[in-house]
């Protein structure tokens, strides 16, 4: 094995990185000025921009995700530009395309959707690929993250279906028929004990929802049956043990509970709400 190989996968070991031979191999592409795929065992490095790959290495040994070094992550069916300021696009959080596709069999409706924090763009970019007729508003508070949300409504040609619009939750007045949310979940203390690539790297902002995580389902559940049209729906992600007190958050507000989806691991992590 060539030897800049060996000491970088000595590295990432040595920083208990947990699939350290396929990180390497993506920061190997990502280096290589024809973007090919490099074989560990035997690699030719001709392409290999040495520059680039040393200093990915060394932002993967503090321990930034892939997806931030390489400022791309996949999500449904698409690629989105990341950085600092977003969270990498969850796989769980894909459960919420899916979930709209189900409750919306008819992809030419001319839905009109809102996502609440809307972060990198994935889901409201994911959600205007699937439905071509719809215009959603996708609000975030923080400006850093609507740039990025920008940049990808460009690199999908999303800028006629979607809005998007530095503004918080409690001052939208119009009505939807869907709105969709990741928000902020975790507690502080839950944060605490994320990964490295998460507390160091992702903005505390979008990840922690106050001291016991459901801060924002209760500021969404003061408005939200106002900004649903009668026969809209809800659709957000939770955290961890968080569907019963959800379930009680917005049923005393008057909507209700229509399904519960599980993520891979068997953690219930999306709820869908309707207001009939
Ligand atoms: N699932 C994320 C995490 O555990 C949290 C995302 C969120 O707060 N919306 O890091």
């Amino acid at each position: 094995m060539n030897n800049l190989i060996k000491e970088s996968l000595t590295k990432l070991k040595q920083k208990n990185i947990n699939n350290p031979e396929l990180d390497l191999r993506i920061l190997l592409k990502h280096a290589s000025k024809k973007n090919n795929e490099i074989i560990l065992s035997n690699p030719n490095l001709d392409n290999i921009d040495i520059v680039k790959f040393k200093s990915y290495i060394r932002k993967r040994i503090k321990r930034q995700s892939i997806a931030k070094i390489i400022n791309n992550k996949s999500f449904w069916k698409y690629d989105f530009y990341i950085n600092d300021f977003v969270l990498d696009p969850r796989p769980e959080t894909e459960l919420i395309i899916e979930e709209v596709l189900n409750i919306y069999r008819n992809k030419n409706l001319k839905l009109k959707i809102l996502d609440i924090g809307t972060g990198s763009g994935c889901i409201a970019i994911s959600l205007a690929k699937e439905f071509k007729n719809a215009s959603i508003t996708a609000i975030d508070i923080s400006q850093e993250a609507l740039e990025v949300a920008e940049k990808n409504l460009k690199i999908h040609n999303c800028g006629n279906q979607i809005q998007l619009k530095l503004i918080d939750f409690k001052n939208i007045n119009s009505k939807f028929d869907l709105i969709v949310s990741n928000p902020p979940y975790l507690t502080n203390d839950q944060f605490n004990k994320t990964d490295p690539e998460v507390k160091n790297f992702e903005p505390k902002l979008a990840l922690v929802g106050g001291h016991d995580g459901l801060k924002f389902y209760r500021e969404y559940s003061n408005n939200l049956k106002n900004l649903m049209n009668k026969t809209a729906y809800f659709v957000c992600e939770i955290g961890i043990n968080q569907r019963q007190d959800c379930e009680e958050i917005f049923q005393n507000s008057g909507l209700y509970l229509n399904k519960i989806v599980n993520d891979l691991q068997g953690i219930e992590r999306i709820l869908s709400f309707s207001k009939i």
